[in-house]
């Protein structure tokens, strides 16, 4: 029998975990089954026991689920333990260890194309996605990485968490004004609901990238971006990194993602 791998969440009916994951089972000769598994709200940890009582090894963690996830390990990675939240979860027994890969996604996607040592980046947001990649992107030395959110004192808070004097700053989008930035990444849930996050005109610096969390559409902040004479992508790159990350944890192969991205990006 193949080894069983589930991604939790709720909604879940529109991820492409289970694709990704099959592609890189394909790819790299990996016996192995991995379902979508909507986790009532509330019931989450008894999803997980369920699922591991029933054979499963391993499993991600997506919206609204990844701090429960957080509570529910028995042992966390350094990356995990920072960020709160939990992305994905490995079975040892009756234990349960979790680690979170969303920041190494992140930084594994940009890393592609630009060198983060010595940049100036700003982060967008305060919430869990934001929260996962701080240490990884910390992790590069940038010159500056500045989080800014609409509640000024949750970026002042995960700024202060990261305790890195003249590197780190968090606030509102206020202090923004006369800033610029050589990447500017959109780790908020703006732009779900079609909104732009207020940024002030001027905030790319000549050559800059702009990074969209979200995937699959265009968004106000990818278009602001544009109109800013920056670079933009989307959020895909991350999704197939962090997957991959995954993958490795459990299988201890590393998938190749170019093919993996191409496939999706053609669909
Ligand atoms: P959370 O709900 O935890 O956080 C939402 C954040 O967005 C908060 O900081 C909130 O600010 C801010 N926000 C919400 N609406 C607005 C607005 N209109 N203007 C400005 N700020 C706003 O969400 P997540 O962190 O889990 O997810 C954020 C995004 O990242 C989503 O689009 C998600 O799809 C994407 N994501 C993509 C991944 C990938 O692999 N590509 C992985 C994980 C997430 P406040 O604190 O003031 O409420």
């Amino acid at each position: 029998m193949s080894d069983r791998y589930a991604v939790f969440g709720n909604p879940i009916a529109h991820t492409l975990s289970p694709r990704i994951h099959a592609a890189f089972a394909a790819q790299t000769g990996q016996a192995l089954t991995y379902e979508a598994l909507l986790a009532p709200l509330g019931g989450f940890p008894e999803a997980v026991a369920a699922f591991s009582r029933a054979g499963g090894q391993g499993a991600n963690v997506t919206v609204p689920f990844k701090e429960e996830a957080h509570a529910l390990c028995d042992h966390l990675s350094p990356r995990a333990e920072a960020a709160g939240a939990v992305n994905t979860l490995k079975f040892a027994g009756d234990a349960i260890f979790g680690d979170n890969t969303d920041g190494v996604g992140l930084v594994n996607d940009l890393t592609g194309r630009l060198d983060l040592e010595g940049k100036r980046i700003l982060l967008l947001g305060a919430g869990g996605a934001a929260r996962g990649v701080v240490l990884p992107l910390l992790q590069q030395r940038p010159a500056e990485l500045f989080i800014v959110n609409r509640t000024a004192a949750r970026a002042e808070e995960l700024a202060a968490r990261f305790a890195t004097p003249g590197v780190m700053r968090g606030g509102g989008y206020e202090a923004l004004e006369g800033r610029r930035f050589d990447l500017v990444i959109n780790a908020t849930a703006a732009s779900l609901s079609g909104d732009l996050p207020p940024l002030p005109a001027g905030v790319f610096a000549p050559g800059a990238q702009a990074y969209e969390m979200m995937y699959g559409r265009d968004t106000p902040f990818l278009a602001f971006a544009r109109g800013e004479g920056a670079h933009g992508s989307d959020g895909l790159g991350m999704l197939v990194e962090q997957a991959a990350e995954a993958f490795f944890l459990w299988r201890g192969v590393r998938p190749k993602t170019a093919p993996v991205m191409a496939m999706l990006r053609a669909c």
